[in-house]
């Protein structure tokens, strides 16, 4: 199993949990992401915040010493691959939702009728923005959730995730929505087509992390160092790897390599 990550593997690494918790750096990730650049690596990092924007997703890994120009990949980008070209969204969610609606050339709107209903994290989500969403759903508009969590840890306490709110739109509009975040189709398929389809997954939970791997067809390796403690274990799906944390992974898999 070690052997098939080589040198062609892409790294698709999770944030939270993996690189940082919350605002604290988690110790030696920063210098294991630069050990796998400095080896030639693709690393990507891949997260379901769809608040920011992909100027905003580089400067917080800025703050946190690693150099991810162009690497990050999250769920707004993959919610943009959903909607066309010359299309209305209406967009409820953050910068970065907007940011992806407009690079892809669809039109961002703050009411309907529109052809689609973007939905994404935002703490502004209130019973207005509740009622335009259903009301340009009933107008015909599909549904598009930039991912299904169903809550979001936060410093203090657990906040009601992106599914959360994408749930109250959807059964309000009697529809189903499609989603693009991890663990989702959208998302790998974006991994895909710019980074390649040989690799490794490093996230701190089996059932998003984990079931992202399987959907992109990569290896997953489990690092303790978020929400999944060694008193989890065994998880599913089961981990190919499992580390105390990405510098530990880092070396035992280069160890590995070097055997
Ligand atoms: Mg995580």
């Amino acid at each position: 199993m070690m052997a098939s990550i080589d040198e062609s593997s892409v790294w698709v690494i999770d944030l939270d949990g993996v690189i940082w918790l919350g605002e604290s750096p988690i110790e030696g990730a920063a210098d294991a992401v630069r050990t796998l650049q400095n080896a030639g690596r693709t690393v990507v990092f891949a997260t379901n915040n769809s608040s920011l924007t992909r100027h905003g997703n580089e400067a917080k890994l800025a703050r946190h010493s690693i150099d991810a120009t162009d690497a990050v990949v999250s769920s707004a980008m993959a919610a943009g691959t959903l909607v066309e070209p010359g299309e209305t969204v209406l967009v409820c969610g953050g910068a970065g939702v907007r940011e992806a609606v407009s690079a892809r050339g669809a039109i961002p709107r703050d009411e309907g009728p529109v052809d689609v209903v973007v939905v994404g994290w935002t703490p502004e989500f209130d019973f207005d923005m509740l009622t335009r969403a259903v009301q340009a759903i009933h107008g015909g508009a599909r549904l598009i959730g930039t991912n299904s969590d169903a809550t979001l840890p936060s410093a203090t306490t657990l906040l009601p995730g992106c599914g959360s709110l994408v749930s109250a739109v959807a059964t309000a509009g009697g529809v189903d929505a499609t989603f693009a975040g991890k663990p989702h189709q959208p998302l790998a398929t974006y991994i895909h087509e710019r980074y390649g389809t040989h690799g490794i997954v490093v996230g701190d939970r089996a059932d998003t992390d984990g079931a992202f791997a399987a959907t992109l067809g990569f290896e997953f390796a489990l690092v303790l160092s978020g929400v999944t403690g060694e008193a989890d274990l065994p998880v599913a799906p089961a981990p190919d790897h499992l580390a105390v944390d990405l510098a530990t992974l880092v070396r035992d898999l280069d160890a590995d390599k070097k055997r």
